[in-house]
């Protein structure tokens, strides 16, 4: 059986992210809504989730890397927009015409670089602009701007597609970054006129119209990931984990679980040890604090997390229901991604993110 072949079972439930994508659109309303499919689609499987959301009708996507992009483009339908957040890296103006990818330019080097391939290919290339308006991370100073509106023949080399930016704390609603970025967004933007626009991520999408402009880019939202952790989550969630337990035993006062010894047991416990590990993206900030669900109940991690192995105390679970062969959830109804993410000390996307190759995946 697969379960016994890998120690995990991923389960990434494809109608949960159409859903997501879905409710995502009809919350920009006239905006469009692109998907962020960069890192493997946050773990999930870009070669299944593009697919699916380009079924769902999403024409636009975003990938970080040229590489991302160029291992996207025969997933999607031909007519599909797909940017490359990075940008051309230098040398690389063949591939982005040849794959039909278009290249986010964030300096004056990368503006030059495409500049310059325009001459040479004698083409209006497409590119997308971005300007940094608080993040100091990616984009054009209004420095930059200047110098590039000073010297209009850009207008008559590459063909400007999108004017973007990113927000530094989208996921804090009340925090006034927000606004202060979207007002500087509004007035680089003002010096592009009839150019569409786009500011949103996920987080983004839920403060409401003002930041909807002409296209929204939400990655985290799609994978169920919730854009204002502390509040109601409105996405579904799309992944479930399940291990299997490889080994169960009873250990008495005094005796160590685990490397280190750091967990030493204060009576008799039965100890279950699931295939699965830090290796697997099942972080070790989660020894002696995470925990592991037998049919909705929460059973501790007890002791260090191994690379491949975990021990869990499931004392007071019956015994049956924890024998070898039996499985236990990481990831359902009882904890979310973001759930994990808490108790790792990190965030739900570092968490989606780490999620390892081992596993047996099932799309549903
Ligand atoms: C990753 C990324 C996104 C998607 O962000 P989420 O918070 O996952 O929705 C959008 N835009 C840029 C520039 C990004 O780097």
């Amino acid at each position: 059986m697969h379960t016994a072949r890998a120690g995990a079972v991923l389960t990434v439930d494809l109608a949960a992210v159409r859903a997501n994508w879905r409710l995502l659109q009809t919350t920009v309303g006239k905006a469009a809504c692109a998907a962020v499919m960069k890192a493997d689609a946050y773990g999930l499987g870009m070669d299944m989730v593009a697919p699916a959301l380009a079924d769902e009708g999403c024409r636009v996507f975003f990938t970080a890397h040229l590489e991302e992009g160029m291992r996207l483009r025969p997933l999607v339908p031909a007519d599909s927009t797909i940017y490359v957040l990075h940008g051309p890296p230098p040398g690389a103006t063949a591939e982005f015409v040849g794959y039909g990818l278009i290249p986010v330019l964030n300096d004056p080097a990368q503006i030059a670089d495409w500049r310059a391939a325009c001459r040479r290919h004698q083409q209006r290339l497409p590119a997308a602009l971005q300007f940094d308006t608080g993040m100091s991370r990616m984009g054009l100073a209004p420095v930059d701007v200047d110098r590039l509106l000073a010297d209009p023949v850009w207008k008559d080399e590459f063909k400007l597609m999108l004017a973007m930016s990113h927000l530094a704390c989208a996921d804090d609603a009340e925090h006034p970054m927000n606004r202060a970025q979207r007002e500087r967004f509004a007035v680089l933007r003002a010096r592009f006129p009839g150019i569409p626009g786009s500011l949103a991520n996920s987080s983004a999408v839920f403060l409401g119209p003002d930041y909807h402009h002409d296209l929204a880019r939400p990655g985290a939202a799609l994978y169920g990931i919730n854009p204002h952790p502390g509040k109601d989550n409105p996405l579904r969630q799309a992944v479930g984990l399940r291990a299997r337990i490889l080994q169960s035993r009873m250990v008495q006062a005094g005796d160590a679980v685990g490397y280190g010894a750091r967990y030493v047991a204060d009576g008799p416990r039965r100890i279950a040890t699931i295939g699965i590990g830090y290796a697997d993206g099942w972080l070790r900030f989660l020894s002696g604090r995470g925990h592991a669900y037998v049919d909705g109940l929460s059973v501790p991690i007890a002791g260090t997390v191994s690379m491949d192995s975990i021990t869990l105390d499931v004392t007071g679970i019956p015994e049956a229901r924890v024998a070898p062969g039996c499985e236990v959830d990481l990831l359902c109804a009882q904890q979310t991604v973001d759930d994990v993410a808490r108790e790792a000390g990190t965030i739900g996307y570092e968490v989606l993110t780490r999620l390892g190759s081992r596993f047996h995946r099932q799309y549903l």
